[in-house]
This record gives structure tokens, C-alpha cells and sequence, in this order.
């Protein structure tokens, strides 16, 4: 198949996997697992732990990969590595605690709880953030004893490709255990209809609904880490310069192709147009270009980024939006976009319901805290939102009415590892990351004691 880069739209050519091939990777995975269930948890962190020292020695290689493949800059790739690497540790630290067996006393009888392996789970992933998310997802499905069909996404190909090297050269990991799959769509859905025992996406809401439909037939379990719209409340106590430069920066980060992104912003009437200047000002400041260079943004992932981008633009302003810095490609080569903020929004606008997955900040005022709530519930999303302001007391009770898996104050995003990541609504189903998240991945399987 055909990769693009998203920055010089050089195209190269990869070899997909045969589709009739997946049985055959099922079965070696199935048997490989046999192996693995057999070691616990602390003998499977052990092996897949050195995992964080060869990223970190190929840190610089995997920032190349990850900028050709779908145009995140050097910087930023570094970060991710680094990222990636602590995350390593932390899970390989924690997991053994995480799984262990529990003695309960379960009313008249005994007995103990043990986490054991599902068999073989198919993680499909995407591009997004190509090594982060992908090893969090590989490792927590391995620690938990379970085998591995990998689908990376279509769209960061030779990053994919690259880290399930990595995971296979481990010593000590069975053969065949972690089995790549590289192809696109219709190798999500082969991985998805395979004998797996779960699937793990992480992906689009609309990737989300088809999985969980043809996981229903064979009952299989799903973990569904989807899209979110994501809004940020301002209040009008807060430093107003501040926020928005923080809130536009998080808007922007990865070229705003991230999940937990502020795609959405309601600001107290009594502050919105200092909020709108400072946020324009901000936005003008970000430099975007080669991922190679010291940029703060490089394109989007690919030409399917850029045009939904454009679309949802042209939508809004079609219906009365105005674009106040921003709002058109780059004329030049690669799907180059700028930072955009967009005010006099509607909830009838495709950006205030969709996900567009791009650097555009819709801005609207709100008379008070209560219409900001109602405003942010108001899409079918679910996945994080914040609360900007300096009364703690109050973002609390704001943070009980939100219907969001993560809430922030003064921030925005994913909390760190050990804390569970996921969705309200139709942002996912599960949550990943911390002790619950390895136990979703296993059998709970209670063992009684008969009384002597
Ligand atoms: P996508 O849903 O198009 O693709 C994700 C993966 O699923 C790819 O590997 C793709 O080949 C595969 N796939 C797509 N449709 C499938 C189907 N019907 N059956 C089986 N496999 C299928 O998403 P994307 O464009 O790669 O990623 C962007 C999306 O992911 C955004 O919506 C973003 O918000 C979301 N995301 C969510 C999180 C999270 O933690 N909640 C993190 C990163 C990205």
C-alpha cells in the first residue's frame, strides 16, 4: 500500500499483509500465549521493562518515523519517546501489584480472585500519537498474559512497523506472541472478525460503533478509547491572558489531531472579547512548518485531515461564523493548516458536533457557568473537559455536572498513568491506563476455598 509523507507528500510503497494470513498469525499468537499465561505478571514485566531502554536508544530514529509518517515535529516525537519510556517503566512497575491474586471472603465461603489472561486481544490503533498509544496498549495487553494481533494505524505505517520490531527483539517474550498486522480498514475489521478474545481500539467514535457491532456476535469484550469535542469553561475571574495562551497552545498541540484537545471553548460574557485578542495573538505566534525545523507545528497527518478540516471550516462560516485569524490552507507543498479561532458559532455548525481533528477553536460567550454546562453536554462526546478559573470550590461542583471521563482545572487532557483514561458517552467504552484498565483485559476469575 501507499504511505504519503504529510510534509513533502513523497509517497513509498508497503507491503500489506495478506489478509488471508491472519488465521495463521492468530493461531502462532494462541500458542505463543500458552507460554506466556504461564509466567506472572512480575516474570512478564520483567521481560518487556528493557523495551524502555531500546526506544530511548532509538529515541532520535523514532522521531523521524513518527515525522515522516504523519508530520509531528522532532521536538515533539523526542517527547513522545521520553514519554513513552517513563510510561514503560511505570506500568512494568505497577502491573505486578495490579494483578495479583486477592483473598476475599466472598459471605460464608473463601476464596481469591485471580486475574488471568483472556488468550489473544487485537489492538488496533492510530496515528495520532504512533508510539505513546501503541505501547500502552501493546504493553497493557501483554502484562495482563495475553497475546497480541497488532494493527497500526494506515496512516503512521513505519512507525508501526518499527515498534513491533522493538517489542519482538525482547528477550525472553515467546515467538510469536505479538503478531503485526500492517494494511488499513479492512485489516481492522479481518483482525476485529478473527477468533480474537477482545479488541482494543483506540480511534474514531465511528471505528468504535462498527467494532462493538461485530464483537457482538461472538460476545467478545471490547475497550473502545474513541473521539471526544472537548470543551474548556472560562470564567470570568480568571487571568484571561494566561488561559488563552494555554488553552490556544493545547488547542494546537499536534497540529489539534489529539483526542483530549480543547475543540471547544465557553467564555463568561464579562471577559470574552479580551479572551478572543489574547487568543488571536496567541495563535499568531505559532510557527508552523517543516516538522525537520524547530516548528510548533509541522501539517496535518494527510490529505483526509486536511480536507475535513477545510470542510468543517467552510461549514461554520457558511452559517455565519467569522474566521478572525486563520481559516485556509497554506499555500504550499504538504497539508500545511494554521492555528484557527473562529467566534459567532452555532450548535447547528459541523465543528460544534463533529470532531474535526485540526488546529480550529470555536469561541462562543456565555451568560453564566450554567449555560457553559449545558453547552458542553450537548454533543454526543464524552471525553475530558476543564474548568478555567480561580475559585477551586466552584470548579468542583462544575466538574460533578460534567459528563466527561476527565475534568481539569487551569488544564486540559489525560491524566497521568495510574489514573483511569477514557469516555463518557459515545467518547468510549472502559477505562485504561490504571489498575481497573489491566483487570478489564483478564478473566476475573474468583477461586473458592472449601472450608476445612
Ligand atoms: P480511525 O478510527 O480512522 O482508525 C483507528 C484505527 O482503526 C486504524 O488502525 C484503522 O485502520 C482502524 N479502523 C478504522 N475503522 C475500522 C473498522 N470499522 N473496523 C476495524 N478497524 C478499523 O481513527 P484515526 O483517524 O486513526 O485516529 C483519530 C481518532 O482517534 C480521533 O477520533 C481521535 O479522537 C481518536 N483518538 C482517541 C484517543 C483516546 O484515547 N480516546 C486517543 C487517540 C486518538
Amino acid at each position: 500500500m501507499q504511505v504519503i509523507n504529510p510534509a513533502t507528500e513523497e509517497i513509498s510503497e508497503i507491503k500489506e499483509t495478506p489478509l488471508a494470513s491472519i488465521p495463521k498469525q492468530l493461531a502462532q499468537a494462541e500458542e505463543a500465549q500458552r507460554l506466556w499465561r504461564a509466567l506472572g505478571a512480575a516474570e512478564r514485566a520483567a521481560i518487556l521493562l528493557p523495551l524502555a531502554d531500546s526506544l530511548t536508544e532509538n529515541k532520535a530514529v523514532f522521531a523521524r518515523l513518527i515525522a515522516d509518517d504523519m508530520g509531528k515535529p522532532l521536538a515533539s516525537g523526542m517527547g513522545e519517546i521520553r514519554r513513552t519510556a517513563g510510561g514503560i517503566e511505570y506500568l512494568c512497575k505497577m502491573a505486578p501489584e495490579w494483578l495479583a491474586p486477592e483473598i476475599t471472603d466472598a459471605g460464608r465461603e473463601a476464596g481469591y480472585i485471580e486475574y488471568a489472561p483472556l488468550g489473544v486481544v487485537g489492538v488496533i490503533m492510530p496515528w495520532n500519537g504512533p508510539v505513546w498509544l501503541s505501547t500502552v496498549g501493546l504493553l497493557s495487553s501483554l502484562l495482563s498474559g495475553n497475546g497480541v494481533l497488532y494493527k497500526p494505524s494506515e496512516n503512521s505505517l513505519r512507525t508501526g512497523i518499527a515498534l513491533a520490531g522493538e517489542f519482538q527483539r525482547l528477550l525472553g517474550l515467546p515467538e510469536g506472541l505479538l503478531q503485526l498486522v500492517v494494511g488499513g480498514k479492512s485489516h481492522g475489521k479481518a483482525v476485529v472478525e478473527s477468533d480474537v478474545a477482545m479488541v482494543a481500539l483506540v480511534g474514531s467514535t465511528a471505528a468504535g460503533k462498527d467494532i462493538m457491532k461485530a464483537c457482538a456476535a461472538g460476545l467478545k469484550r471490547v475497550s473502545l478509547e474513541l473521539g471526544g469535542l472537548d470543551a474548556a469553561i472560562v470564567l470570568k475571574d480568571v487571568d484571561v491572558q494566561s488561559a488563552a495562551k494555554k488553552i490556544v497552545r493545547i488547542n494546537c498541540t499536534n497540529s489539534g489531531q489529539v483526542c483530549c484537545s480543547i475543540k471547544r471553548v465557553y467564555v463568561e460574557r464579562q471577559v470574552y472579547s479580551e479572551f478572543l485578542h489574547e487568543a488571536v495573538a496567541e495563535a499568531q505566534k505559532i510557527r508552523v512548518g517543516n516538522p525537520l525545523e524547530d516548528v510548533d507545528m509541522g501539517p496535518l497527518a494527510g490529505a483526509f485531515q486536511l480536507e475535513k478540516v477545510e470542510a468543517a471550516v467552510a461549514d461554520a462560516v457558511q452559517k455565519g461564523a467569522r474566521v478572525l485569524t486563520g481559516g485556509g490552507r497554506l499555500e504550499r507543498k504538504g497539508f500545511f493548516y494554521p492555528p484557527t479561532i473562529v467566534t459567532d458559532v452555532t450548535n447547528d455548525m459541523t465543528l460544534m458536533h463533529s470532531e474535526p481533528f485540526g488546529p480550529v477553536l470555536p469561541v462562543a460567550p456565555v451568560d453564566d457557568w450554567a449555560e457553559a454546562v449545558r453547552l458542553a453536554n450537548s454533543t454526543r462526546y464524552g471525553l475530558t473537559g476543564s474548568i478555567w478559573t480561580k475559585d477551586m470550590e466552584l470548579a468542583r461542583a462544575i466538574a460533578s455536572q460534567l459528563d466527561v471521563g476527565v475534568v481539569g482545572f487551569n488544564d486540559h487532557g489525560v491524566p497521568p498513568l495510574g489514573a483511569p483514561w477514557g469516555g463518557a458517552r459515545e467518547s468510549g467504552i472502559g477505562r485504561a491506563r490504571y489498575k481497573g484498565g489491566l483487570r478489564d483485559l483478564c478473566n476475573v476469575k474468583f477461586v473458592r476455598i472449601p472450608a476445612i
